[in-house]
């Protein structure tokens, strides 16, 4: 941290920033300007925790410089890392695929989606038992029941599933039928249900929050490393913008900086990114140049029939040929032609 003075700031308000370092078993380095004096922190910043530096007399400003976020930085983890679920690798050689409905609406409609899915060549079933809608009056998923399909459905494709989890006291539960435990959007800094997910032995993919900067949601991951689970795959899923066309606006841009900050596999939700399922093709395929470690697409049997999300939910030859296309891209694109650069 530099905590840069006041031009007016006196000897004696140095006098005081130095104490208050020391204080916190902080070492204080003092360098001047011609017009300004700052005094640099040495040490671990997070012990200034209590102490309101920006606030004591003759301080301008401080300027952090190393990230609050630890466990997830590639700082201090600089090779890449990658969450195995199963005997399937996220973050390895090769892209890896979610699919499936929006929600868990009936054991026939999840059972054809699963068929479909694993003919495609997707590794995981996706699915909300829980799901988190803008409206009460909307359908909020068929909750245990919707677990259990799912669970059926990984015994009869051999599919890894993965779902929604909500809420704190549903953890357990969602963890006894689940692979991986999704955080949504809505729930990204929903500090409790991260710490509750941090304390389970299942990978937990964190989505992108609607408005969530990338510090924002990297200290969400950290949240769920803190707990003992290093197992986190992120997933960006588009932001809120003044764009009103799409439903969100996909910031691919994300992936390569995630890239550069963390060490965790970066999956892309281009159908939430979208709205939109013609939409969902090219962000796709734009996703694996940019570097993804994967997809997170929804497809129906009957996306005009589907009780949430038909708009972007693709239809099972729609996915077939989205996933013919990532099948060629991702054998084209090495994983060491995406790695970051400059990063030794
Ligand atoms: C979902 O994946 O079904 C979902 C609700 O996504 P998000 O949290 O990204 O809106
Ligand atoms: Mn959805």
């Amino acid at each position: 941290m530099v905590i840069i003075m006041n031009p007016e700031a006196t000897a004696e308000h140095i006098k005081g920033v130095i104490e208050a370092i020391e204080g916190a078993g902080l070492e204080a380095k003092v360098m001047e300007g011609t017009q300004q004096k700052i005094v640099g922190v040495i040490g671990d910043k997070s012990r200034l925790a209590s102490v309101p530096v920006d606030a004591l007399p003759g301080v301008e400003t401080s300027v952090s410089i190393s990230k609050s976020y630890k466990l997830a930085s590639r700082e201090f983890h600089p090779k890449s890392s990658s969450v195995m679920v199963g005997g399937v690798e996220i973050g390895g050689e090769v892209p890896v695929v979610m699919a499936g409905p929006c929600a868990v609406e009936s054991k026939e409609q999840l059972f054809e989606a699963a068929e479909i899915v694993k003919k495609g060549g997707a590794q995981f079933l996706r699915g909300g038992a829980y799901k988190p809608r803008t409206s009460p009056y909307s359908f909020q998923g068929l909750e245990e029941k919707g677990l259990e399909y799912l669970a059926e459905a990984r015994e009869r494709t051999g599919l890894k599933v993965v779902t929604e989890v909500t809420v704190v006291e549903a953890v357990e539960r969602v963890a006894h039928y689940a692979d991986v435990l999704q955080v949504g959007a809505r729930n990204m800094q929903n500090f409790g249900l991260l710490k509750a997910v941090g304390k389970c032995d299942k990978p937990v993919l964190l989505k992108r929050g609607l408005a969530a900067t990338l510090e924002e949601w990297l200290n969400a991951a950290e949240y769920i490393m803190n707990e003992g689970n290093p197992n986190v795959v992120l997933c960006e899923r588009g932001i809120r913008t003044y764009e009103t066309y799409t439903r969100n606006t996909l910031d691919l841009s994300a992936v390569a900086a995630v890239k550069h900050l963390s060490h965790l596999p970066i999956i892309v939700d281009p159908s939430h990114g979208t709205g939109k399922w013609r939409m969902v093709k090219p962000m796709a395929f734009a996703s694996i140049a940019a570097g993804a470690d994967g997809l997170m697409m929804e497809v129906h049997p009957n996306p005009a029939k589907a009780l949430s999300d038909g708009p972007q939910s693709l239809t099972p030859e729609n996915y077939y040929e989205v996933m013919a296309g990532v099948k060629k891209l991702s054998g084209f694109m090495t994983r060491e032609g995406i790695e970051p650069m400059n990063l030794q």
